[in-house]
């Protein structure tokens, strides 16, 4: 992340309140958030299942308006439109019925960038992610990681400005979850994307993320913000959870989240 945090946030939030409304009621789910991001910051976002996580990221990503408060964005380059999002999911929303390459291709088609820059730029990823080999075989013949990296060169063929990740390792098993956890903060933390990870495992969060924000039950406020530094001898997940650093800060994610619903 660097000397990032100097500059202005590229995105900031400010006194977000959201509620949903139906036949039964009015559900608050986010109460009064504000929170700044930074350029190539990395926040993990943890709360109590059903305390607005998802809410907050559908706000982020302007799928949902807030009903209070106010998102402010400012982009490097001084311009003024809503930064450009790239969304990864639980489920990597692969298509068996076209190859890994049509797969990791199907944004820029649908959005009309099939460009060679473009496709030069998905062929340099493939590479780098050890996929290039598999580019004409099946999603089904691809592992659980291999999809999910698959999935994130899908993504970030469109070079999103921030990147929005909702619970993306969960539907692996314990095993698979820390490879691809660790092969996709590699990835992200090497090309430098913004990304806000929403996650109930509180070592992905420590391992992963330069900034916890630790959010209440619902409805979600922010009950602290917390950077995380981590002495490491490598980028590897091994190394940040072997620093000496991550047992406090599980301690305090799992005190502050401890008394919470
Ligand atoms: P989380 O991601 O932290 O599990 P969500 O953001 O999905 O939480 O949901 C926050 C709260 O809002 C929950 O109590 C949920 O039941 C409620 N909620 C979510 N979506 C809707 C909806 N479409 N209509 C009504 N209530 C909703």
């Amino acid at each position: 992340m660097g000397d990032s945090v100097s500059k202005p946030p590229i995105l900031e939030l400010k006194n977000i309140s959201y509620s949903y409304h139906s036949l039964q009621g009015e559900t608050l789910a986010l109460s009064d958030i504000s929170f700044q991001v930074h350029e190539g910051e990395f926040i993990a976002i943890v709360g109590p299942s059903g305390c607005g996580k998802s809410t907050l990221l559908s706000i982020l990503a302007c799928l949902l308006e807030p009903e209070l408060g106010t998102i402010q964005f400012q982009n490097p380059d001084g311009s003024i439109h809503y930064p450009h999002i790239g969304y990864m999911l639980q489920r990597d929303y692969l298509f068996e019925w076209r190859t890994v390459y049509k797969n990791v291709t199907l944004g820029l088609e649908l959005n009309r960038k099939k460009t060679k820059e473009n496709l030069a730029f998905v062929d340099t990823l493939l590479k780098e992610y050890d996929l290039y080999d598999f580019k004409d075989k099946k999603p089904s013949e691809l592992s659980g990681g291999m999809r999910q990296r698959a999935a994130l060169i899908r993504t970030l063929a469109l070079k999103p400005q921030i990147l929005l990740l909702d619970e993306p390792f969960s539907a692996l098993d314990y095993q698979t979850r820390l490879q691809v956890s660790g092969d996709i903060g590699n990835i992200i933390h090497k090309s430098k994307k913004t990304a806000i990870l929403v996650t109930h495992d509180l070592s992905e969060a420590i391992s992963l993320a330069d900034r916890v924000l630790i959010l209440s039950g619902r409805p979600a406020h922010i009950k602290r913000d917390l950077p995380v530094r981590l002495t490491k001898a490598s980028d590897s997940l091994i190394a940040s959870r072997n620093a000496p650093e991550f047992a406090s800060y599980f301690n305090i994610l799992w005190e502050e989240l401890s008394n919470e619903k």
